[in-house]
């Protein structure tokens, strides 16, 4: 019987070395041994699957794909340095001069200046579509040089829910690349390949390490589509570091357990702060009061672990939200087993003027929570009385 891929995320590993080692062992090396000249010949001509050096391949950096592979319901994978660069790559893998990429506006802020300013350089043409579109919004926006839709769901930092399925099909009839960020949800949350995606890429800096120690970041797809990634990558160089690889492997043995339990405390935090009267629009995907609550459950497992709410006193009381907190951190990171709060209009997004923060939903008051580990008691807590303060 085939293993669940919950028991492939923990099972999944390097072969054992004649040291019978239980845990896997680190592949720290740039390059790799043959016996002969004959042997080198035949791994540089491909022949057959020997490492050659790490920019290329590393077994340790390759465990961390098979598992994420796995746990995507994928054909195969590449492992990056960041997430970031698992974005680019999965553009410049594939696009090329004259081609369109239409993409949601709700995006992580790094991937809008890839999008607007980098692609532009090389030809490659995009255009912005709302997180709320409905299916006749997203045929229209589709042009004939249309050759990639890229998203993310729950959008960053509104949490807008964006329904799979009906852009994969509009991708499906136009014969375009759908490729989703999954870093929001995880594997563990959501599956777009499920729900028709040719590509998921990741930053497993975020949820995926768990414990805000390393970046790193993973394509994973079509078998076709992976093999241009590869080869970009491969010449390229934004390899994994196999010492960040064995970290974030050994993370994903417990990812199911974690994302189980920060989508618990994220639940239990928007269900007591929904009604508080210093805050609106509090929004958790899945709270029935989010509006597109029916595409969460429909397409998610949890909720996840991020918790957006507005506080009434606009940008002012955002700050004294912050400077309120005792024990949730305020760093430019999520996903972590330590609650984090943001403040995105004085912070990740005050270059943007008022009108572009509006356009995606960013508001003076939004606070963005990354509910931690902690007991649910004392998250919860600490936001009341920040809250309180404001
Ligand atoms: C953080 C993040 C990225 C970028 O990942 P890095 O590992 O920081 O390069 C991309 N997409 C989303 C949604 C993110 O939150």
């Amino acid at each position: 019987m085939e293993q669940h891929p919950i028991t492939k995320a923990i099972r999944i590993r390097t072969t054992q070395t004649d040291e019978m080692e239980h845990s896997s062992p680190l592949f720290l090396t740039s390059s790799f041994c043959y016996d002969d000249a004959e042997e080198m010949r035949a791994t540089f001509a491909d022949e057959n699957d020997n490492n050659i050096y790490t920019r290329f391949s590393n077994p340790t950096v390759q465990e961390f794909t098979d598992r994420m592979v796995a746990l995507e319901g994928a054909e195969a994978g590449f492992s990056t340095s960041s997430g970031m660069s698992a974005v680019f790559a999965s553009f410049m893998g594939l696009l090329k001069s004259g081609d369109h990429l239409l993409s949601c506006n709700a995006i992580f802020g790094s991937t809008h200046t890839v999008i607007s300013k980098y692609l532009p350089r090389f030809g490659i043409e995009y255009s912005y579509i709302a997180a709320d579109a409905k299916a006749e919004e997203w045929e229209a926006a589709v042009r004939p040089n249309t050759k990639m839709i890229y998203l993310e769901t729950p959008t960053n930092p509104g949490l807008d829910v964006i329904d799979l399925e009906l852009v994969s099909a509009v991708a499906k009839k136009n014969n375009i690349i759908f490729n989703v960020d999954n870093c929001f949800a995880t594997p563990l949350g959501q599956r777009p390949i499920d729900f028709g995606a040719d590509l998921v890429v990741h930053s497993a800096t975020k949820w995926i390490d768990g414990q805000g120690r390393v970046l790193g970041g993973v394509v994973v797809g079509k078998k076709d589509l992976i093999k241009e990634i590869h080869a970009f990558c491969r010449s390229t160089g934004p390899s994994m570091s196999p010492f960040n690889a064995w970290v974030l492997s050994r993370s994903l043995e417990t990812l199911d357990v974690r994302m189980e339990r920060h989508a618990k405390n994220a639940l239990h935090i928007a269900t007591s702060l929904e009604n508080n009267p210093k805050i609106s629009g509090l929004k958790y995907p899945f709270l029935p009061s989010h509006p597109q609550y029916d595409i969460s459950v429909k397409q998610m497992k949890n909720g996840g672990g991020i918790v957006c709410f507005e506080l009434q006193g606009g940008l002012s009381a955002g700050r004294t939200f912050l400077n309120s907190l005792k024990m949730l951190t305020l760093t430019a990171n999520l996903g972590d087993t330590r609650s984090i709060a943001s403040h995105p209009a004085s912070t990740t997004h005050a270059k943007l003027t008022e009108e572009e923060r509006l356009a995606v939903n960013i508001t003076p008051g939004l606070i963005r929570i990354s509910v931690g580990l902690e007991h649910q008691d004392d998250i919860l807590n600490d936001i009341v009385q920040a809250i309180a303060s404001c």
